[in-house]
């Protein structure tokens, strides 16, 4: 039996999210999930966070938790990492100290470790969430950190207990 969700409600545990799939519906192109200029060099200067909308088990979660102990952690091989935040502060509250990013999904994991170390010192693994909606990022968390992971579709497995919990707010 999965006891991620348990996990995730006690109040002392550190969720870290990733952004693209986790925190967006990734429907950045007119008819792909991919930005029509994605794979180009002009897809530098187009703000494809810009129109994001907020996932509500997500954010309905997010509020509840609160955000000191919420982190993200984003591949951004594109330069985006500016308007990524500012999506990232404008529809769920993290703020920008708490945004982090890597070029490579490999690197993951031990910047995982990294701001768990920074800010929590020795934290019991258990404590510590990572949230990807890739599973060859979910594995590489496994095996490289003893942090306990899931998929953003536990959020949505649970969507009438975070929707019933945000109403009451
Ligand atoms: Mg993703």
């Amino acid at each position: 039996m999965n006891k991620v969700w348990e996990l995730l409600q006690e109040e002392d545990t550190v969720v870290l999210f990733d952004v693209d799939g986790t925190l967006t519906d990734y429907s950045y192109g007119t008819f792909h999930a991919h930005h029509d200029l994605d794979f180009t060099p002009e897809f530098r200067d187009v703000n494809i966070y810009a129109d994001c909308q907020r996932l509500l088990p997500m954010y309905s979660y997010i509020k509840k938790h609160g955000t000191e102990r919420i982190f993200c952690i984003s591949r951004e091989p594109h330069g985006h990492e500016a308007w990524k935040t500012e999506m990232l502060g404008r529809l769920y509250g993290i703020p920008e100290s708490h945004c982090f990013y890597t070029l490579e999904s490999e690197d993951k994991p031990a910047l995982a470790l990294q701001i768990i170390k920074d800010h929590f010192g020795d934290l019991s693994p258990k404590k510590v969430v990572c949230v990807d909606d890739n599973d060859v990022t979910l594995g590489m968390y496994m095996k490289q950190t003893e942090f306990c992971t899931a998929h953003p579709m536990l959020f949505m497995a649970h969507i009438q207990e975070l929707l019933g919990a945000s109403a009451e707010a």
